[in-house]
């Protein structure tokens, strides 16, 4: 006979296929749900359970919410005992673990992601967003303050799960980088008094908040309407609640585990519901006095003995007739403080935002405030952190309400105020004027051996504008994998040779650095321009004799790694530097090769398209050009994702390329970050494959080896003396052989999508339609999933920008080492654009204005902008 969930599995599979592509076509699974459950005698208990919660949510309009209820349903067929097939699995195992919270399909349950433990579902759950420890009243001792390590687990480090890549960090407490240090607001929290409690001092020391301002400034993570009381019958699991009951029980028991828990029955004429507490001291019965009335504020759940709230929150009734700031209101939850802290913060966090936010500076000039329609900054933060009771709960939650979006352009617009700032000094320092009149224009494009796309050409044209102008050119070009950035590159260095001055080309590898030579050396040594590579290889004499030759001018034009502005290199007459792969090169080395007293024309090509709105911030100083068109004869190469067990096709598809006189590269990720390691992956990788291809012949490049030994390998692949590279992100940039036609990227979820894409563009150079398999590990996270995914559908580097902006968030994205960037608390990059861009246009329109800032009523801008971006700016207007 069948299982009697079975009738399930087939509707279940189409919709959650695919990362659940489908789903907006199918209808009305509630039905197939209520009909499996009707019929389902027998059925492990925990399964039910899991199913009914989900029950009411399987048909929930907002995705998000949607796909939530269907992973439960999944985790519970699996529960269930049913044999489920692959995609479903991998549903199942991105699911929360069974039983607990984790089958309630809710904002906790997308929350508490994979990593709730597995919990038994007639227990209590602990909160999968705060440990919860109350605060205990003052006589008595404080309740142990660690939460098992389980229930840590569970709360961190990702607290709230919003929709896909979104900001996980709001989550974290991040404080408003506008803290002023002087005036009333810089007082220290230690003076307001004894109200504040010596725990709660202690508490918010630790985690750096020490003065009033500074908890003005931190802002509540999420909110939670209490604006209705509920009774008891309405509270619905899964969602969080507010009500009124009268103590009926209240006592430790001993859950499953033989631990005890604190468990309080609560009644009103409508129901019951159970108020379950984990490491409650022994006070917690002295608030739960039997016949007394409480308010109950916390989240449902559904468990086997029934609904329950979850460490609520709770007050005597009495306090409802009093103007409470806990109830009748939307009410903040603060980010980093436990359950039992809200309380009392909550009451400092009152304190200050009555008393404190009018002696803030409002640091807008009145009249873009009136133009934008902004609320001023006093009044912004008044209302978040208690929002007015008309406030839309939704946008408050998401942090998009108006008193936010005062804020988010706050932070855009001082940053793009900053970055105007460094851009128009550039723009008044004298470089080189160089001559590029019409016919030498002629000369250096008729270097090439090809046309130019259209796009190549318009770019050319813009760098020769800047070329000619008297100020130092700063300009970054942004052009996908293959669309041709060298050349546009080799001509506008050869507009800076003809007129008499040196170029410098810095690459981001030996590798590159070494194509990027012999590309140059090929069409420019005709023209009588000399090239020279300045390495890490060679003898010291052979070094010593090219830096002579730099020196001396023979050399017009260098090549080289970081060891061009790094090492003791002096040029006669540097006129022009091109940096390619900019990204890979920090912002400071940028800077050095500007502080050797040198006023360079600068060209900074990047393959790695970056997202308008990161290019805003990042190179807000610098002009920007795109080549968005692809040379003539390139075939988009197919991508596909396979796990392990398909590993077989996998080979078939390399075997047919190499069958047809094709290359293909083999790909091994970094491990952990160990070169050691990396090197004996791929080296373990290169002899697998040579097993699975013994006809093949089989190359190995890995980053550890001689910059003559990487030469020498390339250089066979080339030449087609190797059929399979196997290798490891060496080939990430720029390598350029147009036969490889079919590349395995293995561990491929290891791999962030700037990276595939990166990697992907070393094949589909030639004409021959090409490959990329990306071979995953079946037990992926739902991230790289969807990462991959991204990358079977689009070959455009911007959208696959766009998207790893979206996933990762702009630290990860540029890596924030690198990126200079300062930390933005509400604005968020990937998602403001349009916000970003009226910042950017109103900073302009004031610097035009008054480029010093000197007008009186731009002297509040001034001092924010000390105030704000001191240090930080330093570094993000290097350039
Ligand atoms: P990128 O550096 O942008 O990845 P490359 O400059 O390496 O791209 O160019 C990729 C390939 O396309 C090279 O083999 C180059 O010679 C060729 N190419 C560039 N521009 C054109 C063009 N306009 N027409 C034909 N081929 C081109
Ligand atoms: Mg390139």
């Amino acid at each position: 006979m069948s299982h009697p969930l079975a009738s399930l599995v087939g509707p279940l599979r189409y919709a959650c296929q695919r990362d659940f592509a489908h789903l907006s076509t199918v209808k009305d699974l509630r039905t197939v749900v209520e009909r499996a459950l009707a019929g389902a005698s027998g059925v492990d208990v925990r399964a039910l359970s899991q199913l009914r919660a989900a029950l009411p949510h399987v048909d929930h309009p907002t995705p998000e919410r949607r796909k939530a209820a269907l992973r439960s349903v999944v985790g519970a067929l699996k529960l269930s005992g049913l044999a489920l097939p692959v995609e479903l699995e991998q549903v199942a195992r991105s699911a929360p673990a069974e039983g607990g919270s984790g089958g309630v399909p809710t904002v906790a349950a997308v929350r508490a992601v994979a990593s709730v433990p597995a919990w038994k579902a007639s227990e209590p759950v602990p909160p999968p967003c705060e440990p919860l420890v109350l605060t205990p009243p003052p006589a008595q001792p404080a309740p142990a303050r660690a939460a098992p390590a389980a229930a840590k687990k569970a709360a961190a480090p990702k607290k709230r799960k919003r929709a896909p890549g979104s900001e996980e960090s709001r989550s974290e407490a991040k404080l408003l980088s506008i803290a002023p240090r002087s005036g009333p607001l810089s007082i220290a929290l230690k003076t307001l008094g004894k109200r504040l409690g010596p725990r709660l001092l202690a508490t918010l020391n630790k985690k750096g908040l020490r003065r009033v301002g500074d908890i003005l400034f931190l802002l509540p993570r999420c909110y939670e309407d209490r604006r209705q009381l509920m009774t008891i019958a309405e509270l619905d699991p899964g969602q969080r609640g507010v009500t009124v009951g009268v103590v009926r029980s209240a006592d430790y028991v001993a859950g499953r585990n033989g631990k005890r828990y604190f468990r309080a029955v609560v009644a009103d004429r409508s129901g019951s519901i159970a108020a379950t507490y984990f490491h409650a001291g022994p006070w917690l019965k002295g608030r739960f006095t039997v016949g007394k009335r409480l308010v109950l504020s916390g989240e449902v759940r559904a468990s086997t003995s029934g609904r329950e709230i979850a460490h609520p929150e709770i007050e005597p009734a009495e306090d409802l007739e009093s103007s409470s700031i806990h109830f009748n209101r939307i009410v903040p939850i603060y980010p980093g403080l436990e359950r039992g802290d809200q309380r009392s913060y909550r009451e400092l966090a009152s304190r200050v935002a009555d008393s404190y936010a009018q002696h803030l500076e409002e640091p807008l000039p009145e009249a873009l405030r009136q133009k934008l329609n902004l609320m001023t900054l006093p009044e912004a933060l008044r209302h978040i952190h208690f929002p007015p009771d008309d406030a839309d709960l939704e946008r408050l939650d998401a942090h998009r309400s108006p008193s936010h979006l005062r804020l988010a352009f706050d932070e855009l617009f001082f940053l793009q105020l900053g970055v105007g700032l460094k851009r128009q000094g550039v723009k008044t320092e004298r470089g080189i004027a160089f001559d590029v009149s019409a016919p030498r224009m002629e000369r250096a494009r008729s270097a090439l051996p090809f046309m130019l796309t259209g796009a190549q050409r318009r770019v050319i044209e813009e760098i020769a504008q800047d070329m000619a102008r008297p100020e130092p050119m700063n300009r970054l070009v942004q052009g996908d994998v293959g669309s041709g950035k060298t050349a546009v590159a080799l001509v506008s260095a050869l507009l800076a040779l003809q007129d008499g001055y040196q170029v410098a080309v810095m690459a981001p590898t030996e590798i590159l650095a070494e194509q990027h030579e012999r590309t140059f050396r090929r069409l420019l040594e005709p023209l009588g321009f000399r090239v020279g590579l300045i390495s890490a290889a060679g003898t010291a004499k052979q070094k010593r004799e090219l830096r002579e030759a730099v020196a001396r001018g023979d050399i017009r034009l260098a090549v080289g790694t970081h060891a061009l502005i790094e090492g003791d290199v002096a040029f006669e007459r540097l006129g022009f530097v091109v940096i390619d792969e900019q990204h890979r090169f920090g912002v400071l080395q940028r800077h050095s090769l500007m502080s050797k007293g040198l006023k360079p024309d600068v060209l900074v090509m990047t393959a790695t398209p970056i997202p308008r709105t990161l290019a805003m911030t990042m190179y807000g100083d610098l002009d920007v050009s795109v080549i968005d068109e692809l040379p003539p004869g390139r075939t988009p190469v197919t991508t596909r994702v396979f796990n392990e067990q398909q590993r077989a096709r996998v080979y078939e598809g390399v075997a047919a390329e190499i069958a047809k006189g094709h290359q293909a590269y083999i790909v091994y990720p970094l491990v952990e970050e160990s070169e050691k390691l990396d090197l004996e992956d791929a080296t373990r990788g290169a002899e697998k494959v040579q097993l699975v291809f013994p006809q093949a012949r089989v190359g190995l490049l890995h980053g550890r080896m001689k910059p003559e030994e990487k030469d020498a390998v390339m250089e066979d692949f080339r030449q087609k003396r190797i059929h399979i590279l196997v290798c490891t992100t060496v080939v990430e940039v720029g390598v350029d052989v147009p036969n490889a036609s079919v590349m395995l990227i293995e561990a491929a979820e290891r791999f962030g999508l700037s990276q595939l894409h990166q990697l992907r563009g070393r094949v589909g150079r030639g004409a021959a339609v090409s490959h990329c398999y990306l071979v995953a590990s079946l037990a992926r996270s739902w991230e790289s999933t969807e990462r991959l995914a991204v990358m079977e559908h689009s070959n455009d580097g911007f959208v696959i920008a766009e998207k790893d902006l979206e996933i990762r968030g702009p630290g990860e994205f540029l890596g924030t080492r690198q990126s200079g960037l300062p930390e933005l608390a509400v604005a968020n990059l990937a998602r403001d654009g349009d916000l970003l861009s009226l910042a950017q246009a109103e900073a302009r329109r004031i610097l035009e204005r008054d480029p010093f800032l000197r007008a009186p009523e731009h002297q509040g801008l001034v001092k924010a902008l000390e105030e704000r971006w001191e240090g930080r700016l330093a570094l993000a207007k290097v350039g």
